[in-house]
């Protein structure tokens, strides 16, 4: 539900992190020249695009080569991302995951909003990682793609191994530029009650409601949010209690009272989110708080 993005400098690194891995074999050479070597003309795309094309450029590059290397032991044996038979290099992705828990910030699941997913430093000193990276498409099927940046999601848990599986979700990728979830798909509780006089979890419902198109409905029903964000509605509720305590006339007041603005008042109450799209993934259900905010009449 929120989007993934990944920095030019971020890209140079990670393709060195990969390009300059030494193979076990091969009087240990570099990835980069085993590629080029050995599989440059037969893929027909540079080690770059396909470790580091965008997310479009690697639908381009799945909807050229298809699921023909699907059980290639050559290439599955170098695009080896935690696999451990047949290898030409040992496996890449505790490599992958210490670089990206050292080069980027990594807070909550980029497919619920629900879990944090951060780093954490451990009683013996060393940081721990709480997120596993998924392979949007199917490294199965597409085993060239395994290594592939705009490939990896970070994501929790659930949502990696007990929802997604290998459903491809209409190529509607968190790292795709097409990728608008946020804008198309607002929690909505379709409050009636003007007073907000709403106490109890049954009173209302709480969904997630795409306008303009269908085209997030599997990706809403895969990683089942309506069934999980259903057991948080307590979230909207301590919303609402603290809406009818801070009308706007009570906003007014206070933001005189504090020499704030309006706006400063409704972020100390209700939090920073409610005004500002682009920190969404910082903070569990920041993105529900942002919508039933605006709900809520608040931004
Ligand atoms: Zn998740």
């Amino acid at each position: 539900m929120i989007k993934v993005t990944y920095q030019d400098s971020f890209k140079s690194s990670y393709y060195e992190l990969i390009a300059d891995s030494r193979l076990q074999k091969f009087e240990r050479i570099k990835f980069e020249a085993y590629y080029e070597n050995h599989l440059e003309s037969k893929l027909g795309y540079s080690l770059w695009d396909i470790l580091c094309g965008d997310y479009e450029k690697l639908l381009e590059i799945k909807t050229k080569l298809g699921t023909k290397y699907r059980k290639d032991t050559h290439i599955k044996g170098l695009f080896n991302f935690d696999k451990t038979k047949n290898v030409k290099i040992s496996k890449l992705q505790p490599k992958i995951a210490t670089f990206m828990q050292e080069e980027l910030e990594i807070d909550t699941c980029y497919y619920c909003n629900i879990e944090f997913i951060n780093k954490f430093k451990s009683s013996n000193g060393e940081y721990k990682n709480g997120f596993t990276l998924d392979h949007f498409i199917d490294k199965g099927n597409y085993p060239y793609l395994a290594l592939s940046l705009y490939n990896l999601i970070p994501s929790c848990y659930t949502c990696n191994s007990k929802l997604k599986h290998s459903s491809e979700i209409n190529n509607l990728s968190p790292s795709s530029s097409r990728f608008n979830f946020d804008f198309k798909v607002k929690f909505k509780t379709f409050m009636k009650n003007e007073n907000l006089q709403i106490d109890n979890e049954n009173d209302f419902e709480l969904i997630l409601k795409e306008s303009f198109s269908n085209e997030y409905q599997d990706y809403i029903k895969i990683f089942d949010l309506n069934g999980r964000y259903e057991y948080h509605k307590y979230k909207v509720i301590e919303m609402i209690r603290k809406r009818r305590k801070y009308p706007d006339s009570r906003i007014k007041e206070l933001a005189k009272l504090t020499e704030k603005t309006e706006e400063e008042v409704k972020q100390d109450l209700f939090g920073e989110y409610i005004f500002e799209d682009d920190i969404l993934h910082k903070r569990p259900f920041s993105k529900l708080i942002r919508d039933i905010s605006k709900e809520l009449d608040l931004s």
